[in-house]
């Protein structure tokens, strides 16, 4: 019998935030995005594993995690 079973990534955009960049300095507007990772069988996913929130510097395309406090205070709207 074949399993195949493998892991799918998807982001959603949230916005803009305005943030400086920790690698390049770069400061401005940078998007955020929710990255959700689930578990697939057969390609169907059928268990989420990890949701995190993370910033990418447009200059440098660095991605950083962020907390959802730290989202929330920079005005994003993370209620889901
Ligand atoms: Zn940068």
């Amino acid at each position: 019998m074949l399993v195949i079973f493998g892991l799918s990534r998807k982001e959603w955009p949230l916005g803009l935030v305005s943030l400086v960049c920790a690698v390049c300095g770069h400061p401005g507007p940078q998007s955020l995005v929710r990255r959700r990772t689930r578990f697939t069988l057969f390609f169907v996913p059928v268990l989420p594993l990890r949701s995190r929130l993370e910033t990418r510097c447009p200059a440098c395309g660095t991605s950083r995690r962020i907390a959802r406090d730290e989202a929330r205070s920079l005005g994003a709207d993370v209620s889901a």
